[in-house]
């Protein structure tokens, strides 16, 4: 059954995340272990943020001449005997993948990791037409039998505590000894590998998505660290990329230019284990491959966001950097975003490709730190992004009532700067009051959710401009 979007109840989601005592342990790991990695493997590599100035233009460039890249892409794909086809939405990509399919007459699938695929929701659509759909990434895999949806980019089960996953195998594996041990996690790789091995052999078709597409060479570049990625392009008869067309580039070279940030950011690994680069259908000469090579480009409103506020956001290669070094994902995780994409990128692309009445919450759950960008490899504003979003959720009407008055009131007083110091001073005065000798305020009017979780520090009771000016006095001569 397909899955409907629940990015809407976000904060309800977010709060239910908070009480979740395993999933923060996890999360807690999450945005320990991830940022230190990173860092190490960026100080090891003096021109990383000359490459990322590089790879940004590589990708504006590609933007600006996004017409001619793509059409050379095509032309090489189909001169190597391959197919490309165009999909506008997210239902055209799926009919595309499901006739191909019938085409083979195919009865299995199996998958490569791919947010693309995630994005159309394509497994549920070829399970609802009798297809069996198997992933092949072993985070995948262990949600694909909890029945769950990815919370990270690169590690899609990354929520899970060990023991979740034990119980998960030991009950959907129904045909192995209940018993067994499963207290090593080389116990759970070694029972993964085993039967999925028996999948790579029976599939008649292999989805993967794609890191890049490279127009000079018609070449589909995928990385993966586990080996399943090749796996599934080469053992069944054919290999279908699906795969959006922001993730093209021209030549070999600027590929290579951005797997150096990719891994790098992503886990810290100088480069990821493996680089496929895989161009048409297996040729008279090669050992392996597959016999049958399409590719399904697809849009989904990402070309409307060409020559708009909101292009930078394609330059993204889906790092997951913003999201480990977020506060609010690596607080809340990446299920209480409701969909595909969680944390600062999905802040930001999110409310483009669903709509912003479903995703208006998105840009909001930010405390516009800036870390984000700050460790972006390909240097996308996305705090920029969120605050564009905001503007024209406050211009469609979609904020709040209360919101909208705050604001509201908030732009007279800054237009009165008068009135604004007079009301801030006498404000400032009463908390003072209020807090006593305590000095913390426990409730507060009108921010509960500030203090439900925390106290307030009392303020001076003196402005911050009284404080300076006070300042000033005493260090005039
Ligand atoms: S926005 Fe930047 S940091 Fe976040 S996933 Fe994309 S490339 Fe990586």
């Amino acid at each position: 059954m397909m899955h409907e979007p629940t990015s809407d109840a976000l904060p309800a989601q977010a709060r239910k995340a908070l009480k979740n005592t395993k999933l923060q342990s996890v999360l807690e790991a999450v945005g320990q272990l991830f940022p230190l990695v990173r860092q190490a493997a960026v100080e090891k590599l003096p021109e990383f943020d000359a490459l990322r100035d590089v790879a940004a233009q590589i990708k504006d460039h590609t933007f600006a001449n996004l017409d001619f890249y793509l059409e050379a892409f095509e032309e090489k794909v189909e001169r190597f005997g391959g197919h490309v086809h165009w999909a506008r939405t997210a239902e055209e990509a799926r009919q595309i993948v499901y006739t191909i399919c019938k085409q083979e007459k195919a009865r299995k699938v199996i998958k490569g990791k791919s947010m693309i695929t995630e994005e159309i929701d394509l497994n549920a659509y070829l399970e609802d037409h009798d297809l069996e759909v198997v992933e092949t990434d072993l985070g995948e895999y262990i949600i694909q039998l909890r029945g769950e949806r990815p919370s990270h980019i690169i590690g899609p089960a990354l929520h899970l505590t060990q023991k979740q996953i034990s119980e998960t195998f030991v009950e959907k594996h129904e045909a192995l000894d209940p018993t067994r041990s499963m207290e090593d996690p080389q116990d759970l790789l070694n029972e993964a590998r085993e039967i999925l091995r028996k999948h790579f052999f029976t599939a008649d078709i292999g989805i993967t998505g794609a890191n890049m597409l490279v127009a000079e060479t018609g070449s589909a570049v995928v990385v993966s660290n586990e080996g399943n990625g090749g796996l599934s392009m080469t053992m069944p008869k054919t290999h279908i990329v699906v795969t959006s067309l922001d993730k093209i580039v021209p030549t070999l070279n600027d590929a290579a230019t951005i797997l150096r940030l990719l891994a790098r950011s992503a886990t810290g690994q100088e480069l990821t284990t493996y680089s496929t680069f895989i161009t048409g259908p297996k040729r008279a000469e090669d050992t392996d491959g597959p016999e049958n090579f399409h590719v399904v480009l697809l849009d989904n409103g990402r070309s409307n966001m060409i020559g708009t506020e909101f292009q930078d956001v394609l330059r993204c290669i889906r790092c997951s950097a913003c999201l480990n070094h977020c506060p609010v994902y690596t607080s809340i995780g990446g299920h209480a975003y409701g969909w595909v994409y969680p944390g600062p990128i999905g802040a930001a692309l999110t409310p483009q490709l669903l709509g912003l009445k479903q995703a208006r919450h998105l840009p909001n759950a930010s405390t516009f730190c800036g870390k984000c960008e700050e460790v972006c490899p390909m240097r996308i504003p996305l705090t920029k992004m969120m605050r564009y979003w905001r503007e024209k959720e406050f211009e469609r009407h979609l904020t709040p009532g209360t919101t909208r008055f705050g604001l509201g009131a908030w732009a007279f007083l800054a237009r009165n700067p008068r009135l604004y110091r007079l009301l801030s001073a006498c404000a400032a005065w009463v908390l003072k009051k209020a807090a006593g000798r305590k000095g913390r305020l426990v409730h507060l009017p009108l921010a509960g959710g500030w203090t439900n979780a925390r106290d307030m520090p009392a303020p001076e009771g003196k402005t911050f401009l009284n404080l300076w000016q006070d300042q000033k006095k005493d260090a005039a001569p």
